[in-house]
């Protein structure tokens, strides 16, 4: 290190940022190329952790303008090379959610999307704390790969029509830089940040359309419909300011939207949704957005679009595009016709019953969502291993009724102690009424650019 606050490399001046630091900490303004320089410099390894770390704290407790949030997306753009996808023909759609406990939708939302003649290139994230990560759940499929690089990226989705990959080296690493560091820190839950994060990958990327999931409940990062739908005005002014068409949603995170929560148990859910098996929620929002696609890149009807993407899923056209999207990136594509056979399986099963009857009032999905981390389905840190064979189905929705031993959850664990920890871990959080629960809506609000 050649001074305090910088880390220039030999033979540079060493540049004090205490003094960025200092104004965003005394709830002052930070001028577009203070935030900018202090980004690409912390992305480009010129600023020490500590510092970087003061301030996504200050910026945490101090909130960002919409001009800083605005800056600090351009900087995160600019750490790396965007992906216009110029040689794509058909129309190109991206989608995201903020995170949440078993929600599979990109994995549904993809090849559908493809099989109805759009265009999906997706870069995703692995899971961090409780929420999972589409590419750890893909990664349980043997033999695929997620880190492709932009030229790959590209190819396959001019020829097949949808990819799922990760964000590279080149593709906006300050993010990647910045996410690991706010997870370390506390800093995760920040509106300003999480829409900079989500939107300078979004915006990396050439698309017509981004379709943002904005998740609210008990296993969000924004806890209240209220808090997500500031987040996605946040998200959706920053696709306004470059001139993009955005619709977000805020859809309930107070339960997990499906029942797997794990990776390979995720893989064989959204299996059994592509191949029209499996009704629910994670199947409803996967059509949702499917016809949000059709509808604005399409011309179709909101109806029609919600007709023709059920159609997809239950004709097989949707399974098969996945199938295709596997191959292509190097997995087993029996997977869609053997999940069983393909993917890893836990040793131990155990299911756990319900210790009353009635009504299931409230789940905490983030319990949920870290009991399956500590089975190995998650990572207390960037980089640690997962397990993609063990994890938690959850079986009951709230509104429910359940009898007293009857089967709400089964455990895949690699041995009985950690599955004795589960069962704890699953039950305990559960609250139960005598009286009819109302189920929570599913989708609370749609937030758009107009076109
Ligand atoms: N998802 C992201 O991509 N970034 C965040 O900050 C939170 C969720």
């Amino acid at each position: 290190m050649t001074g305090v606050g910088s880390t220039e490399p030999a033979g540079e001046p060493p540049i004090d940022r205490r003094e960025t630091v200092a104004r965003k900490r005394d709830g002052r303004e930070l001028a577009d190329d203070d935030l900018r320089d202090f980004v690409l410099a912390y992305a480009r390894g010129r600023v020490p952790d500590y510092l970087a770390a003061a301030f996504l704290m200050a910026a945490y407790v101090r909130g960002l303008s919409p001009a800083e949030t605005a800056a600090m997306t351009r900087a995160m753009i600019d750490s790396g090379v965007t992906l216009p996808l110029a040689s794509v023909a058909r129309p190109k759609v991206d989608k995201h959610s903020t995170g949440g406990v078993s929600d599979g939708v990109t994995l549904v939302f993809a090849p559908l999307a493809a099989s109805l003649g759009l265009a999906v290139a997706k870069l995703s994230g692995r899971g961090l704390g409780h929420t999972g990560g589409t590419l750890d759940k893909l990664e349980a499929i043997p033999g695929l790969r997620t880190d492709l690089p932009p030229e790959a990226v590209e190819a396959q989705v001019e020829r097949v029509g949808c990819v799922v990959a990760g964000q590279s080296a080149d593709l906006v690493p300050a993010d990647g830089a910045l996410y690991t560091l706010r997870d370390a820190t506390a800093t995760v839950s920040s509106v300003p940040l999480i829409a900079a994060s989500v939107m300078s990958k979004k915006l990396a990327v050439g698309t017509d359309l981004i379709l943002l999931d904005v998740k609210a409940g008990s296993g969000a990062f924004m806890k209240t419909p209220d808090d997500a739908a500031r987040l996605a005005e946040a998200c959706i002014d920053l696709a306004r300011g470059w001139d993009r068409r955005c619709r977000a949603v805020v859809t309930d995170m107070s339960q997990p939207l499906g029942t797997a929560i794990g990776n390979a148990l995720d893989v064989a859910e959204c299996v059994r949704v592509l191949r029209g098996e499996e009704r629910g929620r994670l199947r409803d929002l996967s059509i949702a957005f499917a016809a949000a696609a059709l509808a604005e890149l399409g011309g179709r009807a909101a109806e029609a679009a919600e007709r023709e993407a059920a159609t997809a899923l239950d004709d097989g056209r949707a399974a098969r595009a996945f199938a295709d999207m596997v191959e292509a990136q190097g997995g087993d594509p029996r997977v869609i016709d053997d999940p069983d056979g393909v993917l890893p399986r836990a040793p131990v099963r155990v299911d756990v019953s319900s210790p009353r009857s009635g009504f299931l009032a409230s789940v905490d999905a983030e319990a949920l969502g870290h009991a399956a981390a500590a089975l190995g389905a998650g990572r207390a840190r960037k980089g640690d291993s997962i397990d993609p064979a063990v994890g938690i189905e959850f079986f009951p929705k709230i509104g429910d009724r359940v009898d007293a031993g009857e089967v709400v959850a089964r455990v895949h664990a690699r041995n009985d102690d950690a599955a004795d920890v589960a069962v704890d871990a699953i039950l305990a959080p559960l609250a139960w009424s005598n009286e009819p629960v109302e189920p929570p809506a599913l989708v609370h609000a749609w937030v758009q650019t107009q076109p």
